[in-house]
């Protein structure tokens, strides 16, 4: 039997609701395959081990979670606790100690769920998004000086390296050419920042000499948008920056029907650390112990990380549980319905039951 270490960290607000539907969704699989087992490792932190220790993860925390096949990740921050101090503390050491340079982000419209766009169904919206993870506008340098002062002056620089930029390109172009229609889009700013998007395009067009077989081409970020919602139908595998892809995801999230059900996995594609997965929304307080937080994309995670993990048929299997429970209008209310968290996977758990996982 193929035995998997996960480390899971439920963090705050509705995270540890999710993650733990989550994982015990991924008991009732495992129970129904049979061919493999998860030890769940399960890890305290967040925002109130801040609170007590006054760090969101101890100070080996990396090297706690290195032995791991994978982290299962709920969602950090609490309303009394700046939101860069939780991010900074847990989620982004995480992604840049382990070089978790890809964050891939799959969105499509599931049976039962309605998009806000007008006669958008699941077949117009099937995209992957992949966002750069690792520098760009997030990497964290800059400063401010004359704090207080009228002249202060506050700087964000975004850094683009050859390595950084040609690795995420050619993870999508990768990407792309693994999907039916091998169509990729090319997202930048390359108009007004002329130096760090020119130098995305000029990548873009190296490494796409490498991928006759793929069908690319770019796109203004603020076009982009407007393509998202009018033509969804022309849009199948993108490529951005941490911070385009950020805003581009989290409208394709909603265009898909709720924040509630997207998934995203920060992946090292050389498979040197462990890459790690988590729903795409935050710690949402306005519902936290409500049990009404959308579990989907806690599951849709969970079967991301079988896929990588090499479980492909359990995978998929979770998948059409999901679509069959969407389908048989068993929602919650994120999703116009009326199901609480249980609700959902209780009916999850009967639905991988009566899959036939044979073949
Ligand atoms: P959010 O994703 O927590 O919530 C946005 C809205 O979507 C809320 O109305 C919420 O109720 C709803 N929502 C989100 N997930 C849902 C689900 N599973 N089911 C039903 N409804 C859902 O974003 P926010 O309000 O901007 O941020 C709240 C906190 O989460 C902040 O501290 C923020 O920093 C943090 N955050 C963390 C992550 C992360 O850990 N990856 C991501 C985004 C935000
Ligand atoms: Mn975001």
């Amino acid at each position: 039997m193929r035995q998997y270490r996960i480390a899971s960290i439920p963090a705050d607000g509705i995270g540890p609701e999710v993650i733990g539907a989550g994982l015990e969704v991924l008991d009732a699989l495992a129970a129904r395959d049979g061919g493999f087992s998860l030890a769940v490792d399960h890890y305290d932190w967040g925002s109130d081990y801040y609170r007590k220790h006054g760090v969101l993860m101890p100070a080996d925390g990396l090297e706690r979670l290195k032995g791991a096949d994978a982290i299962y990740f709920g969602a950090v921050g609490a309303p009394d606790i700046p939101d860069h101090v939780t991010l900074w503390g847990l989620r982004l050491p995480i992604c840049q100690g382990f070089d978790q340079y890809a964050n891939v982000r799959p969105t499509r419209i599931l049976p039962g769920v309605t998009s806000p766009l007008r006669d958008a169904g699941p077949e117009d919206l099937d995209w992957l998004i992949v966002r750069e993870n690792s520098e760009g506008e997030y990497a964290g340098h800059g400063g401010r000086a004359h704090r207080g002062l009228p002249e202060e002056v506050a700087t964000e620089v975004a850094i683009f390296t050859r390595v950084g930029v040609e690795r995420i390109m050619r993870f999508a172009f990768d990407c792309a050419r693994k999907r039916p229609r091998k169509l990729l889009t090319v997202v930048t700013k390359s108009n007004a920042q002329r130096h760090g998007m020119v130098f995305w395009d000029e990548i873009a067009a190296l490494v796409a000499a490498d991928y006759p077989d793929v069908t690319w081409d770019k796109e203004l970020v603020d076009a982009m948008t407007m393509r998202m919602v009018r033509k969804p139908q022309t849009i199948d595998t993108v490529v951005a920056t941490n911070l385009h892809a950020d805003i581009l995801s989290d409208l394709a999230a909603a265009l898909a029907g709720s924040l509630g059900v997207a998934p995203t996995g920060n992946v090292d594609p050389q498979r040197r650390y462990p890459s790690m997965f988590e729903p795409i929304h935050g710690s949402a307080f306005d519902i936290t112990g409500k049990g009404i937080a959308n579990p989907v994309a806690s599951f849709w995670t969970a079967s991301m990380m079988l896929e990588h993990l090499g479980e492909a048929r359990a995978a998929a299997a979770l998948m059409t549980a999901v679509e069959q429970v969407c389908a048989a209008g068993i929602l919650t209310p994120d999703l116009g319905g009326k199901a609480t968290t249980k609700e959902v996977t209780r009916a999850m758990c009967e639905a991988i039951r009566g899959i036939n996982l044979a073949g």
